[in-house]
This record gives structure tokens, C-alpha cells and sequence, in this order.
């Protein structure tokens, strides 16, 4: 059967990686996370003291660069994989709010996307893959048989978003997720280099009131058109 490539990419929290995961397991796909890439080398950077509260010497993680290594392990008893920092399982350490307040100023930084965006293109090579994030129809592949842009309105996302850091027994309140959630919408958005955007050619998913099972049975008829179109 052909293989094609799904890129979806939309705003923060909009459960694209959840969706992207289901996806990827009943078309048996490889699932790439990008953005647990761009939050590995943001933790790297908070571990390493270059960035935190008024400090920023993330020259230093641009000369860093080079000798930081990522990859994804796939891990049998979850079913999907997991992102390593040299060598350093970080799948839980990325997901903090600590990383999320500072992801978006790492992922504006040229070198770090050049990086990264070539990991990405190498993991694609061979298609049968879906990977998620914020530029993979619009810069990582242009050319993907699927794109799909997924958003929900800014108050549900963070909702979604408070929920999940609490089960994961979080000390926060609604107010600081939904500041995150919002600032990070907005540099993603506005940055210079890969902004957020919807690609031309993508199909809109607006899951504020799509339950996940209505979500993926849309994401999995679009998939399945596209691979049976000759
Ligand atoms: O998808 P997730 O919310 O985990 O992504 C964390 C952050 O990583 C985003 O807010 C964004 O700043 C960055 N990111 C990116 N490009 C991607 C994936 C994520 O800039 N392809």
C-alpha cells in the first residue's frame, strides 16, 4: 500500500500529538514529536543554567549546539517513543511548565531550528510517518500528502492543558496555564524565522467540541483518501 507523509501542526494544546499518535498506530506509522525536540534542547538549556529567570546567555547553547544529541527511543510496553537527551531519557522532564515558559524562546533561535529541522527531514526520508509540530507543512515538508492545522479556541485548550499538568500532580494555577498558553501562541505566531502559520493546502481541525474519537475518525478518513489516491 502507499505510504504517504502527515504533517500536522496548529496551536498549543490542541491534542495534536495525542491525535498524531492514534494516527500513526492504526496506519502503523512512525509518530514524531518535534515539539519534545525543541523542549529537550530547552531543558538542556535550563539544566545548564542559560536561560531562567533574567538570564539568558544562550550564546552559549548555540556553541553548545553541536555536541547535543537527540534521538527517539521506541519503547514497547507504551507503544510510541521516547525522546533522549544524550542518552538521558527526558520524556517527563520536558513536559513541565518550567519548560513550556521558556520553549518559545529557545525554538526562535535560527541554529537551534537549522538543527533541528534537518533531524526532521532525516526521519522523513522514507515516508510512512506522521509527525507533529508548529512549521511541518509549511518548512519540514512542504510537500506532505496530508497537512492538517488544528486549533480550538484559547480558554478549552487551556483547560485541557491545566487538567494534564495536574494529573501529572502540578502545583499551578488555571490563570499561569492560560498565560503560558497564550504567550506562547503569540511567539510562535509572530516570530521571524518558521512562524506559525496554516499552510495553504491544509485542512482546518477545530476540536473545541470534536471529542477525540470524532477528531481522529475525521484525521483517519482524510489519511486513508489520501493514501488510495493513486
Ligand atoms: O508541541 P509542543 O507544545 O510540545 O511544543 C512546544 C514548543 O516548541 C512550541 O510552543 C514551540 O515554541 C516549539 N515548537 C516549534 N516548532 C515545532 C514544534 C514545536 O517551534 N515544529
Amino acid at each position: 500500500m502507499k505510504k504517504i507523509t502527515i504533517a500536522i501542526d496548529g496551536h498549543s494544546s490542541t491534542g495534536k500529538s495525542t491525535m498524531a499518535k492514534q494516527l500513526a498506530k492504526a496506519l502503523g506509522y512512525i509518530y514524531v514529536d518535534t515539539g519534545a525536540m525543541y523542549r529537550a534542547i530547552t531543558l538542556y538549556a535550563i539544566q545548564k543554567g542559560y536561560i531562567g529567570q533574567d538570564i539568558d546567555k544562550l550564546d552559549l547553547l548555540i556553541s553548545d549546539l553541536p555536541s547535543i544529541h537527540l534521538e527517539f527511543r521506541y519503547n514497547t510496553s507504551l507503544g510510541y517513543s521516547e525522546i533522549y537527551l544524550n542518552e538521558v531519557n527526558v520524556e517527563n522532564k520536558i513536559r513541565t511548565l518550567q519548560v513550556s515558559s521558556f520553549v518559545s524562546q529557545v525554538s526562535v533561535i535560527k541554529e537551534v531550528r537549522h538543527k533541528l529541522v534537518k533531524l526532521q527531514k532525516e526521519m522523513g526520508a522514507k515516508k510512512g510517518l506522521v509527525m507533529d509540530g508548529r512549521d511541518i507543512g509549511t518548512v519540514v515538508f512542504p510537500d506532505a500528502q496530508l497537512k492538517i492545522f488544528m486549533t480550538a479556541s484559547m480558554e478549552i485548550r487551556a483547560t485541557r492543558r491545566y487538567k494534564e499538568l495536574l494529573d501529572r500532580g502540578a502545583d499551578i494555577s488555571y490563570e499561569e496555564v492560560l498565560e503560558n498558553v497564550q504567550q506562547r501562541d503569540y511567539l510562535d505566531s509572530n516570530r521571524e524565522v518558521s512562524p506559525l502559520k496554516k499552510a495553504d493546502d491544509a485542512v482546518v481541525l477545530d476540536n473545541s467540541y470534536l471529542s477525540p474519537e470524532e477528531q481522529f475518525q475525521k484525521a483517519l478518513s482524510l489519511a486513508q483518501d489520501r493514501i488510495n489516491t493513486p
